[in-house]
């Protein structure tokens, strides 16, 4: 089995969401499963390095107003198609936005290009190797699906997979000629969306299989409040449309090994935890007490995220006696707003404004429950970090949360089973609440040190993921 992952961003290298994570561990694990995986990315400057290690295995002489070629390489465990494009992806800053927070202006250009050389080498492979599945990820290579359709019958099968549908590409209709899209693919039931060219609504149309994240959000995304517009195309192609939990790598996430954590543990020996709890209440200017628990947040700091609901809670979370040290970065008001709860309620909730990597990873190893409050939540990874370091998910019941994190509900306690703290419908209140159960349980040592062990042994890798996808192409092989 020979697949083709074509997305615009991979872990290490290069990430600014979840996305990132699943690009740079399922072909390690499909790898392992005997599969043969190849990722075509941009060659953004952060990939430079490697690039000039590599092998020119295509040249284009001109993508959208300059010269490219694909370089191929191995890195990190990851068999590699760089997309080295400069007039297209040598940019600094972030891969998606200019310098003012603006989309660049040609990024329709930057990702058609992206998914013109997937379908490319979809259709024509690289040397001996060519693909039986090209897997498309996210609007950024929702085309392929669309070119392999307009090629003709003798062409490989095609998945997408949508990690987040707040994000659809939709661009000017005059680009379907530029970027090869034939006028009988652009229809309400194809690329058209109300007259613009949707890229991931062309790889709903087109592909043979569309996955996301998560069981849940499989099913949300068939109603209007989660399927963004595209609820309609999505209802139409049900069939094809299921869900596959994200994993981890539990490798780089492991409280007994990670060198991020003042001290390591494991479920047996969960001491290390409160001296990272109290190097965390250094690190955010936190009391250091250890009556309530220590929330922690690491996320984004969009309105997707439920924040604007945690900071509406943060009065009943200080009244409980709990503290909070929030990691984040992006609306503007969001942060100063977060800013000026520091200020308010110095001691009990600090905040640090930015992204850092090892500090996310201390924040799992020395808090005791991580917020999660999401409107909406593909899959969340947060979760699972939060689970294998311990650390209770106090989550909304949506999306990926509500399919990994098991309710400390009565039913649940008495089984044996809970591993955090769920909460619906996603408002103050009911955050409120799960807080304030939240910081009950804290106070039962027994049950929840239970609780915490039980989190530790819930299965969170990629091998269960990887498993469902070698099914699904399997699926499509036969
Ligand atoms: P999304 O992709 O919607 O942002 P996920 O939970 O799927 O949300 O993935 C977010 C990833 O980004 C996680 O790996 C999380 O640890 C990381 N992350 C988010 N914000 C920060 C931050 N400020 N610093 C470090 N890591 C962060």
């Amino acid at each position: 089995m020979k697949v083709l992952f074509v997305a615009s961003e991979c872990a290490p290298f290069v990430k600014t969401g979840g996305l990132a994570d699943v690009i740079g561990a399922v072909p390690k694990t499909l790898s392992e499963l005997g599969v043969s995986v190849r990722v075509i990315l941009p060659a953004y400057p952060a990939l430079h390095g490697i690039t000039e290690g590599g092998k020119v295995v295509l040249e284009i002489d001109d993508l959208h107003g300059g010269p490219a070629s694909l370089v191929s390489v191995k890195a990190e465990g990851l068999d590699l198609l760089l997309l080295d494009a400069p007039h297209l992806f040598d940019r600094p800053g972030n891969i998606y936005l200019d310098a003012g927070g603006s989309d660049w202006g040609d990024n329709a250009l930057r990702f058609g290009a992206l998914s013109q050389v997937g379908a490319k080498v979809g259709l024509e492979g690289i040397g001996r190797w060519k693909p039986d599945i090209v897997h498309a990820h996210d609007w950024q290579a929702g085309l392929i699906p669309a070119l392999l359709r307009q090629a003709g019958q003798d062409v490989p099968a095609s998945v997408l997979t949508i990690h987040n549908i707040a994000f659809q590409g939709l661009f000017d209709a005059g680009l379907c000629v530029p970027l090869g899209i034939d006028p009988p693919m652009f229809t309400p039931a194809g690329a058209e969306y109300f007259g613009n060219l949707g890229f991931l609504k062309a790889g709903i149309a087109f592909c043979d299989r569309i996955t996301t994240v998560s069981p849940t959000y499989a099913r949300e995304l068939l109603h209007p409040e989660f399927g963004m517009g595209l609820e309609g195309i999505l209802q139409a192609r049900r069939t094809v449309l299921s869900g596959i939990l994200n994993g981890i790598d539990t490798d780089i996430w492991n409280p007994q090994t990670d060198e991020a954590l003042t001290a390591t543990y494991s479920a047996d020996l969960l001491d290390g935890k409160r001296k990272n709890r109290a190097e965390l209440e250094k690190r955010f200017d936190l009391h250091a007490d250890v009556d309530g628990p220590l929330f922690c947040v690491v996320s984004r700091l969009t309105s997707q995220k439920g924040l604007d609901l945690l900071l509406d809670a943060l009065p009943a979370l200080v009244a409980r006696g709990g503290k909070l040290a929030v990691l984040g970065s992006g609306d503007r008001e969001m942060e100063s707003r977060f800013i000026g709860a520091a200020h308010i309620y110095a001691g009990s909730v600090g905040v640090i404004i930015g992204y850092d990597e090892p500090l996310s990873h201390l924040m799992q190893g020395g808090s005791d429950a991580i917020l999660i409050p999401s409107r909406f939540e593909p899959c969340g990874l947060t979760q699972l970090y939060g689970l294998r370091y311990g650390t209770v998910p106090v989550v909304a019941r949506t999306g990926g949360l509500a399919d990994t994190v098991i309710d400390a509900n009565d039913a649940a306690m008495r089984a044996g089973c809970a591993t955090g703290v769920q909460f619906a419908p996603v408002t103050a209140p009911a955050l409120e609440q799960a807080i304030e159960r939240t910081c009950d349980l804290y106070r039962q040592p027994d049950i929840w040190n239970a609780m915490v062990r039980r989190a530790m042994s819930h299965p969170v890798s990629w091998e269960q993921s990887a498993r469902a996808y070698l099914d699904l192409y399997e699926s499509l092989s036969q």
